[in-house]
């Protein structure tokens, strides 16, 4: 199982940065690309100039179809959240994970307590961060440990409405937060600096992409939301998810 869910993440994890990169890398390529051709057009560009620009151009047109492949062959799609109960996401996560947690002596306890808000998610993607934050919080907890998770909700800042407003499309007052919090190694803070720089791991070779942190802040960034870390050296780490909420009473009204 774990090995299995150590394939896909990355599997999962490399896709999403290729198609982020290519997503990144086309927007200014397509921009030099149009320069370039006004450029070609000036009266004043003389036959040795129009040699050269024809050279850019054809290189750039190769830059472009490399990255129009790379972008079609990830298959990546953007989240397409709705609004969801929370034990709906973390339920199953938790289910998969569990094995994983007795094998290691660890325990695995989840707390979401009464009537929350639903939360803005779309599930699969959602699914993804937290087997990400549970595989994390696995591997840095020793044996009779203990990883926790709980949701609650606060009202949501202005800021946090106005992007989840643009980014996430949803229309919400409320923030659902799901906290994963472990009693493992904690991070010293110059790794906490890097815990979401691509690549960076302190994991063995084969054993971490350096990914994770960074792709599930993405997808919760996607959805309008927040992720953040906390963690203190031999005490252990907290991650704090935050994402649009909403009471089932008031999406009936929108
Ligand atoms: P990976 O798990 O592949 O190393 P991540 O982006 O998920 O990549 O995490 C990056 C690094 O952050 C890890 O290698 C580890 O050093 C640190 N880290 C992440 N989560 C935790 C945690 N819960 N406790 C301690 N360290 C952590
Ligand atoms: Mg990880």
């Amino acid at each position: 199982v774990k090995d299995q869910l150590n394939r896909s993440e990355r599997l999962a994890a490399v896709g999403q940065l290729v198609a982020s990169v290519a997503h990144e890398v086309g927007t200014p390529l397509h921009s030099i690309a149009w320069h370039v051709q006004a450029l070609a057009e000036e009266p004043t560009v003389t036959p040795d100039m129009k040699k050269r620009i024809d050279v850019i151009d054809g290189q750039l047109t190769r830059v472009v179809g490399i990255i129009q492949d790379l972008l079609s062959s990830t298959r990546q799609r953007k989240p397409d959240p709705t609004w969801l109960p929370v034990e709906h996401v973390v339920s199953p996560v938790a289910a998969l994970m569990e094995p994983a947690f007795q094998a290691k002596g660890v325990a695995l306890r989840v707390e979401l307590g009464g009537a929350l808000p639903l939360v803005w998610a779309d599930a699969e993607k959602l699914h993804q961060v937290l087997v990400n934050l549970f595989a994390n919080a696995l591997a840095a907890t020793s044996e009779s440990g203990t990883v926790t998770i709980t949701a609650g909700s606060r009202p949501a800042t202005p800021e946090e409405i106005e992007v989840g407003l643009r980014v996430g499309n949803a229309m919400f007052i409320t923030m659902v937060t799901i906290v994963v919090r472990d009693t493992g190694s904690g991070m010293p803070e110059e790794d906490l600096q890097k815990a979401f720089t691509p690549f960076f791991t302190t994991k063995a070779i084969g054993k971490g992409t350096g990914l994770g942190l960074f792709i599930s802040r993405e997808t919760v960034q996607a959805h309008g939301g927040t992720l953040t870390l906390e963690s203190v050296v031999g005490k252990g780490t907290t991650v704090v998810i935050s994402l649009p909420g909403q009471s089932a009473a008031a999406t009936l009204l929108i």
